[in-house]
């Protein structure tokens, strides 16, 4: 004989419940069959929605009453064959009846009993599984209903009544002996106490009814049918990534379920584990899934951790104060306190000073709590041995769950990293002495982010996700993009890197999409998107709490550049293309630097000096191993390299800078560049980057523009200048023509002291052949006394640029 349960959503309505109806015809061909059923979807909440308007004589209970009246008269209209449909509407009215009048006995006695609860909320049970074996008995023959409360004895904890394992065993068990049906259809949920008052078995209770039927005739398989394809690795809802355990321990499935599975109702398990029987979890909408087993033995014993889950809405207590230290007897009393007034303790640590016992409990409970802890401990309290009791809300336990985590050193280690790693605070650990589970408190907001982190790391480890918030999708940016969308499946199979843009802004517009932004239209997109502001896209960036953020600013806007230290205080790692940040305030970057270092988030800047050349990442790696720079020499304009290597005495400045300008090969105001302003801060950084305390007032920056250049107030006056100014120019050319000698403007860096000007560079000079927009630098170490180690290549371009910041996000990824 097998059991088979079908949960709310399974039985939700007349469509649903047809498919219900074609699972059983094809079972009850092979097997006799029990058919425990839940409520049509919704139902008990909308049963107790309707006690509680009716008792706080709200009279909106009447239309929710009606709601559940027109459901249940809905789905017998689609379900019964016209012949029947006429007998079948009178009962189930007559059901109906007799719970409006007792919502209408409510309305005017104003006391909602547990009791009473019980009695309204069976009528969820009571008229599903009428409807339903009504509806199967139009196809297969030999079935029929049997009322679970006439098999079920209980005691009169009403709305979570404990179940007399035994009576209730010998009802089940000779009524199935008696019973020749092939399916016998029963209510979940439902049960009575010794007085034959309705009492129920607790919220999800009808997994439970199925269990104790399946333990009591000893089934050959219970089947839990509802509306997901197993018990996942974590909940399904929250976690895209997750997807259904082939097989698992009674005891993992037990320990899942009650931390917070959902899937399954914990007590669920304890019949079925006592007498082998397997436990099939399935899915009603896709019943050729192979769904979830639950055996003794569980499979895949390697695999130590099964699945995460979690538990919402937990408050933490909090017992603390010198006079507990040695003396025994706390622990009992605040238990005893709790459990007299049937509050539930969901966790317990105790520091091992003893100074101080923290458990976790229903938020619901933490108010009648705090009243009858501060009672107990009314003396100690008054004589300051402890404190009040102190009651932290707004918590979720996450819990990882395994069978042969015991054997397996690390796990915690593993668990914790990856949930700091993504700044999510852990305010209490608990470890189930069987070593099956370890829990952690979070806060209630992390939830989603810790779950993602968790399964990634247990679940996932292949494939990490990278969300990125690109501010700044002009040229550089747009290119980057571009890149990326190139990219993306080649960092997936290689690099096992999923990269996807969440956000993008522009200083008009911005964009968020938490799956990922359509590369291919991300302009159209933006377009249509919220108008800009730096504070929100923070704060989204922020309540997205994503795992792996990066913050990329491609802008050159000083405002952004404020906003890194509020993404490294969030543990969300900045890539700068921005130069502002690294070369404002020695305190600044300072700042920056060791936010990075406390938040553990990085912070790296690579195209701040020559775009995509390697020179930051080179520069770090000699520091790192123990190399000390003596003296940078470098050319790190490859605007003003474009400018001087075109310049000669065929052509003007003035449209040689013009012409670098369309090319994009200065900043948008090229006076930035050609002031020496540009590479002064490059040399900044690169100082700064080799241990030295530096400002940018300690550069020496000799100009080569003439006064007046240097004085125009627009962009426009100082292509004037240029103009006005040609003759100082083609002097400067003349001069080193004369000299045999090529113009470089130079940045040096010598024992502590940076200066940058334009240079006559002679023949012998690695200098003098550099190309085009070409960059170069030449670090002098102690470990490069004589041959200084150089780098050299194109070090302006907005491919090349783009390029840079890639490789940082790849550094980051592989972090
Ligand atoms: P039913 O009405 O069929 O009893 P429930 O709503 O009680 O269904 O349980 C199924 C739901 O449990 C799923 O829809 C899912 O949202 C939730 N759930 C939570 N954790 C898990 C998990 N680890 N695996 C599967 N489902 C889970
Ligand atoms: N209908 C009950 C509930 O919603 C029992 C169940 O569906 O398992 O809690
Ligand atoms: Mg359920």
């Amino acid at each position: 004989m097998k059991v088979l349960k079908f949960g709310g959503t399974s039985v939700a309505n007349a469509e649903n419940i047809s498919k219900v109806i074609k699972i059983l015809e094809s079972e009850s061909k092979k097997n006799k069959i029990a058919v425990v059923v839940s409520a049509l979807g919704g139902t008990t909440d909308m049963l107790i929605e309707a006690g509680n308007l009716a008792t706080n004589k709200d009279e909106k209970y009447i239309e929710v009453f009606q709601n559940i009246v027109n459901r249940h008269i809905n789905t017998v209209e689609e379900l019964i064959d016209n012949k029947n449909k006429q007998a079948v509407l009178n009962e189930v009215n007559t059901k109906l009846e007799e719970l409006k009048q007792i919502l209408q006995g409510l309305y005017l006695i104003n006391e909602f009993s547990n009791k009473t609860i019980d009695k309204i909320v069976s009528f969820g049970e009571l008229l599903s599984s009428y409807i339903i074996s009504e509806a199967l008995q139009q196809t297969v023959k030999n079935a029929s209903l049997k009322d679970s409360r006439e098999l079920i004895l209980t005691d009169s904890t009403f709305t979570n009544a404990t179940v007399k394992i035994k009576e209730t065993t010998t009802n089940i068990s000779s009524f199935f002996k008696k019973n020749k049906d092939k399916i016998v259809v029963l209510p979940g949920f439902v049960s009575r106490n010794k007085n034959n008052e309705t009492t129920t078995l607790g919220r999800g209770g009808s997994d439970y009814t199925a269990a104790l039927i399946a333990s009591a005739v000893k089934a050959d398989v219970l089947e839990i049918w509802t509306d997901v394809s197993g018990m996942y690795t974590a909940n399904p809802k929250l976690v895209k990534q997750a997807f259904p355990i082939e097989e698992i321990s009674y005891q993992e499935a037990m320990e899942l379920s009650h931390f917070g599975a959902k899937v399954l109702y914990p007590p669920t398990v304890h019949p079925a584990l006592q007498k082998k029987i397997p436990i099939l979890i399935k899915n009603t909408f896709s019943p050729d899934e192979k769904g979830t087993l639950i055996t003794k033995k569980g499979k895949d014993k390697k695999q130590p951790v099964k699945g995460i889950s979690h538990i919402e809405n937990i408050a933490l207590l909090t017992l603390e104060g010198n006079g507990m230290v040695g003396v025994p007897g706390f622990s009992k009393r605040l238990f005893s306190a709790l459990s007299r007034n049937n509050i539930n303790v969901v966790l317990i640590t105790q520091a091992s000073s003893e100074h101080s016992i923290c458990v976790g409990i229903f938020s619901s409970e933490s108010k009648k709590a705090k009243h009858v802890v501060d009672e107990e401990f009314v003396y100690e309290i008054s004589k300051k041995k402890i404190k009040p009791l102190l009651i932290e809300d707004s918590l979720a336990i996450v819990a990882v769950v395994g069978d042969n985590m015991k054997n397996h050193q690390g796990i915690s280690g593993r668990m914790f990293r990856a949930l700091g790693n993504n700044n999510v605070n852990v305010r209490a650990i608990a470890q189930g002495a069987s070593e099956r589970n370890i829990s952690a408190v979070i806060s209630h907001k992390d939830i989603k982010k810790a779950l993602t982190a968790l399964h990634n790391r247990f679940f996932e480890k292949q494939i990490k996700t990278l969300n990125l918030f690109i501010v700044g999708v002009g040229n550089v940016g747009g290119i980057l993009l571009n890149q990326i969308k190139k990219q993306q499946d080649y960092l997936n199979e290689n690099l096992l890197l999923n990269v996807r843009v969440v956000g993008i802004s522009n200083s008009k517009k911005m964009i968020f999409e938490e799956e990922g932004i359509n590369l291919n239209t991300w302009n159209e997109q933006l377009q249509k998107g919220k108008k800009q502001s730096h504070k929100l896209f923070f704060d989204t960036i922020k309540e997205l709490n994503l795992s792996n953020s990066i913050f990329i600013d491609v802008t050159a806007n000083e405002d952004v550049a404020k906003t890194y230290k509020n993404y490294l205080r969030e543990s969300i790692s900045v890539i700068a293309c921005n130069k502002i940040a690294c070369s404002s305030k020695y305190s600044d970057y300072k700042e920056l630097k060791d936010l990075s270092r406390k938040y553990n988030a990085s912070f790296l800047f690579e195209t701040n000096v020559g775009a995509g050349l390697p020179v930051i990442n080179t520069l770090n790696n000699l520091i790192n191993s123990g190399d000390k720079v003596t003296s940078i020499q470098a050319v790190l304009s490859g605007s003003l390299n474009f400018i001087f290597n075109n310049f000669n005495d065929t052509s003007s400045f003035h449209d040689i800078v013009k012409q670098a300008q369309a090319e994009g090969y200065t900043e948008p105001d090229p006076r930035i560049d050609l002031s020496g302003v540009d590479v002064a801060r490059k040399i900044l950084i690169l100082a700064r980057e080799a241990g030295y305390k530096l400002d940018l007032k300690d550069i020496k920056n000799q100009s080569f523009l003439p006064k007046e250049s240097l004085e125009a107030k627009t962009v426009d006056d100082f292509y004037n200048t240029l103009k006005t100014e040609e003759s100082h120019f083609s002097e400067l050319y003349k001069s080193a023509q004369n000299n045999d000698s090529q113009l470089k403007y130079v940045a040096e860096f010598n024992n502590g002291k940076a200066s940058v000007g334009l240079k006559e560079i002679d023949k012998e000079h690695p200098f003098y052949n550099l190309k085009g927009k070409d960059n170069i630098v030449l670090f002098f170490t102690e470990r490069y006394t004589e041959q200084p180690l150089i780098i050299k290549g194109a070090g302006a371009g907005a491919e090349v640029t783009a390029s840079g910041l890639f490789g940082d996000i790849i550094t980051l990824g592989r972090n």
